[in-house]
């Protein structure tokens, strides 16, 4: 079915308060950059409602797959425009039915009129074409309470009816909730993280650690990659590309082998929280999950989080890798997680690595390294910036 409008509602926007029309011109920012490659649209919010209305020829199911990637938007109703006389209404309103499973099914008309010139009143029109409908297709009845499907009508300057109500992202739209910067590793973990926060209207900067020649170029890119179909839902992504190799290097040579991992954990810590500072980042993200490896026990976590002060968010926290995975599958990451290119924590794993560090004996282990604080400056000020428009 080809729609003429999409009809966008949203969920907890709608009960901001004063504060709505920031969320709601945020969430029209959004859509009109992200519709913008599909089309001209007319995009204008009225009643908690956003109407969507193609100026030009476009294709329903491309932009429909736009739309569900929008944060904010909790469903989207494709509807279809017809003339303003009952029997264009109720042929409109036969023709979307006949595209559902209508045997046996029960059904309500709810009629809404912004022109308040049509001669029937919302009540009037929806029993009239109710009648109509019901004529026309003995298989359905009324159920005015609990319907199996809803046909809506919408008397604006023409007549719009739907049937069909599909889920959007949910969540708030990017923007409206500040700036955190993301831990991007190759893995399936980090992406699922950030579209996570992202999903709560945060925006995101990715970072990631890169040890060149030990991880190719292919490694790296494999994760641009990541972070470009992550712009899909969470908007422009600038990913800041950090040398990581002689903060490794070093760290192999002075430190207990043991404690490689969480050291190694620490310093990329360290690093991205100045990469915030500098980007304004107000959180760090992080795709760990309690026990999934030696490095993401409570005790490394604790350790990890003492070298930092802002808040650090790892919405995969409490889940299982099947819920992760089931996730960045939907999102459409899963293919390249799993591409088989070596990461920086994979290439020098400890046989024996500890489980328990305390941070007393790490803080011990990082003063064998004197001279960390100028090798992670260096590190910075040999970035690379790659920004992925959204
Ligand atoms: P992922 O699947 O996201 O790679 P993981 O289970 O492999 O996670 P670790 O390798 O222990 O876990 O990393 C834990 C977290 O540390 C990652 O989720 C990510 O946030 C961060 N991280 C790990 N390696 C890198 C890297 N090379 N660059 C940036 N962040 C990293
Ligand atoms: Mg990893």
């Amino acid at each position: 079915m080809k729609a003429d409008l999409f009809l966008l509602k949203y969920g907890e926007i709608a009960l901001k308060g004063l504060n709505k029309p920031i969320f709601e011109r945020r969430l029209l920012s959004n859509l009109d950059s992200r519709l913008a490659k599909i089309g001209r649209f007319s995009i204008k919010a009225a009643q908690s409602t956003i109407y969507v209305e193609p100026l030009e020829t476009v294709d329903t199911d491309e932009t429909l797959n736009e739309l569900k990637k929008v944060f904010g938007i909790v469903n989207i109703c494709p509807a279809v425009r017809c003339g303003k006389e009952l029997k264009a209404i109720e042929d409109t309103a036969i023709t979307c039915l006949e595209e559902e499973e209508t045997e046996g099914k029960t059904f309500k008309v709810e009629a809404k009129r912004e022109d308040k010139s049509f001669p029937l009143n919302s009540p009037q029109l929806s029993a009239e074409i109710g009648a109509r409908i019901l004529d026309r297709m003995p298989g359905l009845r009324v159920d005015v309470h609990n319907p199996d499907i809803l046909v809506q009508i919408e008397i604006r300057k023409d007549a719009f009816v739907y049937t069909k109500k599909i889920k959007g992202a949910g969540g708030m739209p990017v923007g409206t909730n500040g700036r955190a910067t993301l831990l991007l590793s190759g893995g399936i973990d980090s992406p699922v993280a950030g579209y996570m926060i992202a999903k709560r209207g945060v925006t995101l900067d990715a970072v990631h650690f890169h040890s060149h020649p030990y991880t190719s170029d292919r490694a790296k890119q494999k994760v641009l990659d990541l972070a470009k179909i992550m712009t899909q839902y969470c908007g422009a992504i600038n990913v800041h590309v950090i040398p990581f190799t002689d903060i490794q290097l070093e760290i192999i040579d002075k430190c207990p082998k043991s404690l490689l991992t969480v050291i190694m954990r620490r310093m990329m810590m360290r690093i991205a929280e100045r990469i915030a500072e500098k980007t304004g980042g107000q959180a760090l993200i992080t795709g760990e999950s309690i026990g999934q490896v030696a490095s993401q026990t409570m005790e490394s976590l604790a350790a990890t989080n003492s070298v930092v002060s802002r808040p650090v968010f790892r919405p995969c926290i409490g889940m299982d890798k099947e819920e992760i995975v089931n996730i960045s599958k939907k999102i459409e990451t899963y293919e390249t997680s799993i591409l088989p290119f070596e990461d920086c924590c994979t290439i020098f794993v400890p046989k024996h690595p500890k489980t328990k560090p305390s941070i007393e004996e790490l803080s011990e282990a990082e003063k064998l390294m004197p001279n960390f604080e100028e090798l992670l400056d260096r590190a910075i000020e040999n970035e690379e910036v790659v920004s992925l428009g959204g």
